[in-house]
């Protein structure tokens, strides 16, 4: 069988699905009547070769979304130079975000490469990413401190990570006095089954509330192909974006 990741018909693929995306993030910016610039593309290339972020570098994308370490570890020394020029956390180079849940033990090695963690929803694991960021940054492995989004749990299913909105303050204060980590605002995931409507509408309403108490942590990962251009109506300022740039995810024989 041929790999429909390995040849230069993938290039064209990618090129018309991303062109796609991006008017689509264009129009619902513009609708919702937000300045241009205000909603980061983030490319989620979990499941797909560094050759798919390499193509999608040359068209022009920056910012990536991966779910799974070691997967995302290895794809980024494949990459090598292309982000081996810029340490986790500095400048306009290739930056990429971890988005999936955490597991205690990979804290350290996310902490090497990810620009942000968009899924930190408990007090353990905000302390073991500190601990990571101040190592990678003592050993030059980053620049500058761990984004961090907390995750809000919108229905209280602790299977698909989050916490509830009630303790959402105190985890963003725990962030806060961590050090070598940057309050950067909230992040959720669409409850299965829900109303989309509905929950970006509560989400929209917890993160007001969270604002009056942490005014600067502005930023609100919402969003993922379905369903970007209401996530975006309803403020996010970064759509998590896979299959609709990416095709279907290969189904894993592990
Ligand atoms: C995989 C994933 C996405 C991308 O989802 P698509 O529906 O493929 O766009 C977004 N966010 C998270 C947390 C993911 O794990």
């Amino acid at each position: 069988m041929t790999d429909p990741t390995a040849t230069d018909q993938r290039a064209a693929d990618l090129a018309a699905r991303l062109t796609a995306v991006r008017s689509e993030v264009a129009a619902a910016v513009a609708a919702a009547g937000r300045a241009p610039g205000e909603v980061e593309l983030l490319v989620v290339t979990k499941f797909f070769p560094a050759a798919d972020v390499r193509r999608l570098i040359d068209l022009g994308e920056r910012a990536f979304g991966e779910s799974r370490e070691p997967e995302a570890s290895r794809k980024i020394a494949e990459l090598g130079d292309l982000v081996a020029g810029a340490p986790a956390g500095a400048g306009p180079g290739v930056a990429f975000d971890m988005i999936g849940g955490v597991q205690g033990k990979k804290a350290k090695t996310i902490a090497r490469w990810a620009r942000s963690v968009h899924s930190v929803d408990r007090t353990r694991i905000v302390e073991q990413l500190a601990a990571g960021a101040r190592a990678a940054v003592d050993d030059g492995r980053r620049t500058g401190d761990l984004g961090v989004f907390v995750q809000v749990s919108l229905d209280g299913d602790p299977a698909r990570g989050g916490v509830v909105a009630a303790d959402l303050g105190r985890l963003a204060d725990e962030v806060l006095a961590a050090g070598s980590l940057r309050l950067r605002g909230l992040m959720a995931i669409a409850p299965v089954g829900g109303d989309r409507e509905r929950w970006l509408a509560d989400l929209a309403a917890i993160r007001e509330r969270f604002l009056a108490a942490h005014p600067t942590a502005r930023e609100l990962s919402a969003g993922m192909s379905g369903d970007l251009r209401l996530a975006i109506g309803y403020g996010s300022t970064c759509v998590r974006v896979g299959t609709a740039i990416m095709g279907a995810r290969p189904i894993l024989s592990h």
